[in-house]
């Protein structure tokens, strides 16, 4: 996706050596044509995979996956929460994820209302580092004894080990923008 990488490149930000900052477009502020052809394009890479639902995470996942399932036929998005609240559902299926960005563990939890076995899930998030955002929804996944379709990313840092540690547990990995290095202060695709 050659707009994404374009963008990353002229408004993208380096913080540290690892983390790419994107606010202008997809953290903060959102840029809606660049959704679009991200949904396009996730639709053109699992075509072939029956899907029902996609499952993300709060909060930056929530934005691309809800224009992602219009591509899909406007199939329903669950987004699992990081916090809990009195108006949670009791009853969940949780994972526990480390976070990268902000170097702690926090659980992820789904009402067990919204995801079935007779489910097909398109995973999909914002950004692969570790794969540890992505795996927590891959076991909620699994606690409803649904399908996993894939996992849809739009930016992957393919220097750190996200995507090994998904396609171990036999699951497809779909990136839209994949980051080999980062090299004095510039982001260097694959
Ligand atoms: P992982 O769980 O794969 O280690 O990290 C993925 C999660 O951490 C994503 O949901 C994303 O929110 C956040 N993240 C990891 N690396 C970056 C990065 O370089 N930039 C931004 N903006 N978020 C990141």
């Amino acid at each position: 996706m050659e707009t994404l990488k374009n963008k990353i490149l002229v408004e993208g930000t380096i913080i540290g050596s690892e983390i790419l900052k994107v606010d202008s477009f997809l953290n903060h502020q959102i840029d809606i044509n660049l959704f679009n052809e991200i949904g396009k394009e996730f639709k053109e890479r699992f075509a072939r995979h029956e899907t029902t639902k996609i499952l993300t995470v709060e909060a930056s996942g929530i934005g691309i996956a809800c224009i992602v399932a219009q591509y899909f036929g406007n199939i329903p998005v669950v987004f699992a929460k990081k916090h809990e609240a009195a108006n949670l559902d009791s009853d969940t299926y949780e994972a526990d994820v480390f976070s990268f960005t902000k170097n702690k563990n926090y659980k992820i939890r789904a009402s067990k209302k919204y995801i079935n076995s007779e489910d097909k899930i398109l995973i999909i998030d914002d950004f692969l580092a570790n794969g540890n955002a992505a795996l927590g929804l891959v076991e909620i996944v699994r606690q409803a004894l649904a399908e996993v379709v894939g996992v849809g990313i739009v930016i992957e840092k393919a220097f750190q080990d996200g995507r090994s540690r998904i396609e171990k547990e036999g699951i497809k990995v779909e990136s839209l923008a994949i980051i080999k290095s980062i090299k004095d202060n510039k982001v260097v695709f694959k």
